[in-house]
């Protein structure tokens, strides 16, 4: 039988790659749009990716039984004391758009350039707590802008062992090592190890 479960997201970019990583294990992700439910999205005001990832998922927590996972993540860059991190999101919009966002990324980033993804993922209605799986995709950022798949900050970083930026790469490879994929196999880990799925 194949393991359910909903992301809380509206990110369509990030709920791709979820399935993309989760779906070879026999699990249906679920989108917030896929199920009908009555929901509001909730204000993300938390100090860390943890709180935030925790506050998304327990937005969904009264409306359904089946286990919920939530992802905040973010990059953050040395030379600008590690942010955007938490505020990747919300950093590209108030710069006017990634384009912009990234120009002041590459001005501030000619001595420095060192970078890393993080992404934090809880999963509740599974234990009586909620579940933490944390990854991280040490990298740096590129020169120029490059490469036209995945979102956000993906053609502008390059991802440690690699000469590529995230959007010139083959998804399977930024799904392999990426912060997202890292965090996903913890989980699968846990379910494996869990019963929950075979393989
Ligand atoms: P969140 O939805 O509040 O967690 O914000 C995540 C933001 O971080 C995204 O909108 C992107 O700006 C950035 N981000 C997170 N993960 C990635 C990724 O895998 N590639 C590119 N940008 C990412």
């Amino acid at each position: 039988m194949n393991f359910e479960i909903l992301l809380a997201t509206n990110n369509k970019h990030k709920l791709q790659e979820v399935r993309e990583i989760l779906s070879p294990h026999g699990i249906i992700v679920y989108g917030i749009s896929d199920l009908n439910l009555d929901y509001q999205e909730p204000i993300e005001d938390g100090k860390t990716y943890k709180d935030n990832a925790l506050i998304k998922a327990n937005s969904l927590k009264e409306l359904t039984d089946m286990p919920i996972i939530a992802d905040d993540s973010g990059l953050e860059i040395e030379a600008l004391g590690n942010m955007p991190g938490m505020y990747s999101a919300r950093f590209a919009k108030e710069k006017g758009g990634y384009d912009n966002a990234f120009r002041y990324i590459f001005d501030k980033t000619k001595e420095n350039n060192k970078a890393r993804f993080i992404c934090d993922i809880i999963m509740v209605n599974m234990e009586n707590k909620p579940l933490l799986f944390e990854g991280i995709c040490e990298g740096k950022i590129a020169k120029e802008v490059k490469g036209d798949h995945g979102f956000g900050y993906d053609p502008i970083f390059i991802p440690d062992g690699y000469d590529n930026c995230f959007a010139e790469l083959p998804r399977e490879v930024k799904n392999n090592i990426s912060h997202r994929g890292r965090a996903l196999k913890k989980l699968l880990t846990y379910l494996r190890i869990n019963g929950f799925i075979k393989k």
